[in-house]
């Protein structure tokens, strides 16, 4: 089939490569140049594991085209998936400038039956709009091309995303109620077959059910994180262990193990917005979301777990203190900082007038673009934060050791190096990554979250 992907971020790109992986002829599009010249020239503008290669697979096997030129990209698909940005508005809600503008291009252009499946995230009711936006440019143009818009949800997860998208537990798809609805359901059928070889995994609803659902999944999970969080935070004050208590009930299988690890927050471009989002659709539907004002405060408070726990070793003047921090990207297996908690912690320690020591498998750079636009304000900040190359470099001259990204690399670390290099031999865990009587038996203390601290003494 040919398809044409509008916005080639983390979404469109590796919908666009895996679509091109079981035999499509995809062209994806973007307004940004930069990113389509990077795509171009046989690299990929963000980190995520296998997609490089795959990407220059499909291009040389020539099922994988960039481009900029808008007409064209219209031209080419039956199926128009729309995977632009849907970032915050200032009270909240999904800004759906970029969707829209991707639609009117459709309808300024096409000539032909188009699909047009919204994968981008988009708050209840954004079908319509879109399927309004493409209507009016037809009009203008006096045609009556037949098209439908579908609603297709992304779960994919940053980090895991090509096997997320090639092995998919579910695949949403709303459609309308209509001749047209029918054949763009037949197309999506036909289009997610190779996904799905073993069993079915296809949800087919109405379009109002498939926008909710994509909501309704991120708000849970981010409401799983935030009750460990604050459960974590009252085993720390009541002496209990938020690991026993995690397993304690995820044994039960109404609960289950997954998502239910207490840290020092959850970021990326996803929960945040999609929980501000879904508040600010149920505040306009008048139903209101006690919980999800809960999730998202608490989540805000949480980002700041770790330097309180800075601040309670070492008093609220950092000056003389220097932090090793490991782990900046909201999540392993990505470079992605957007929401970050590291990004918190940075600028609470640096205001404290700290100098910070930081590693990251792969976010260093995306790091250094983000802080300059976070520290625009006190730019001179910045001469505080040292890049270092390795994990145990970032140790030299550290008093203690920040732990926020739980990267594999940072699993099963030099303990003893990491006693002998530091000043203060103290680690702090946003992650939980240690056992505690392993990391003490080294001769370290070890402050995690929601588990009692331990000292060399104490085990
Ligand atoms: P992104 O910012 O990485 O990519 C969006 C791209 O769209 C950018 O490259 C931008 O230049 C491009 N763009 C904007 N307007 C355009 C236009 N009119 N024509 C062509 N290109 C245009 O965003 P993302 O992380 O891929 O997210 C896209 C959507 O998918 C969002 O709604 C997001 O909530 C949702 N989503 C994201 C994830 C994730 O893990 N990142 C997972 C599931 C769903």
């Amino acid at each position: 089939m040919k398809i044409t992907i509008v916005g080639s971020g983390y979404v469109g790109l590796v919908t666009g490569a895996c679509m091109a992986e079981v035999g499509n002829n995809v062209l994806c599009l973007d307004v940004d140049a930069s990113k389509i010249d990077v795509l171009n020239s046989g690299g990929i503008p963000i980190h995520e594991p296998g997609l490089l290669e795959m990407v220059a697979r499909n291009r040389a096997a020539g099922r994988l085209a960039f481009t900029t030129d808008v007409e064209k990209a219209v031209a080419h698909g039956e199926i128009q998936f729309i995977a632009v940005g849907t970032p915050p508005d200032e009270d909240g809600s999904a800004d759906l400038k970029y969707v829209t503008a991707a639609a009117r291009n459709i309808g300024r252009y096409m000539t032909g039956f188009k699909v047009v499946v919204d994968k981008s995230t988009v708050p209840v009711g954004t079908a319509d709009k879109v399927r309004a936006a493409i209507q009016d440019e037809l009009n203008q143009r006096k045609l009556s091309t037949p098209f439908t818009v579908v609603s297709n949800p992304e779960f994919l997860k940053e980090g895991a995303a090509v096997e997320d998208f090639m092995r998919p537990d579910r695949v949403v798809v709303g459609c309308a109620a209509d001749a047209e609805g029918e054949r763009g359901k037949q197309l999506m059928r036909a289009l997610y077959a190779p996904f799905q070889r073993n069993h079915e995994r296809m949800f087919f609803m109405d379009v109002r059910s498939a926008e909710l659902t994509k909501y309704a999944a991120n708000a849970m999970l981010a409401t799983r994180i935030s009750f460990m969080n604050e459960l974590a935070n009252l085993a720390e004050i009541l002496g209990a262990d938020i690991e026993l208590v995690r397993q304690g009930i995820g044994s039960d299988p109404r609960i289950g193990y997954h998502f239910l690890y207490a840290g020092c927050g959850y970021g990326g471009s996803c929960f945040p917005k999609d929980v501000q989002a879904l508040k600010r659709t149920s505040e306009e539907a008048g139903s209101g979301s006690r919980i999800l004002a809960a999730v998202e405060a608490s989540n805000d408070a949480q980002k700041h777990v770790l330097a309180r726990k800075l601040v309670k070793e070492y008093g609220e003047d950092l000056k003389s203190r220097c932090f090793a921090i490991w782990g900046l990207a909201f999540k392993p297996n990505t470079d992605d900082m957007r929401e970050a908690p590291s990004r918190v912690l940075i600028r609470e320690l640096l205001e404290r007038g700290a100098r910070l020591r930081v590693h990251d498998p792969v976010a260093m750079e995306e790091t250094q673009r983000v802080l300059k636009l976070d520290f625009a304000d006190h730019p001179d900040w910045l001469s505080r934060v040292e890049y270092t190359d390795t994990p145990n470099s970032a140790l030299e001259g550290a008093d203690a050791l920040v732990i926020v990204t739980e990267w594999k690399a940072f699993r099963s670390p030099d303990f003893e190096f990491i006693r002998n290099t530091l000043r203060d031999p103290l680690i702090v865990d946003g992650r939980n990554l240690y056992d505690p009587a392993t990391v003490a038996s080294y001769g370290l203390r070890y402050i995690p979250i929601g588990r009692p601290i331990v000292t060399p003494q104490t085990v």
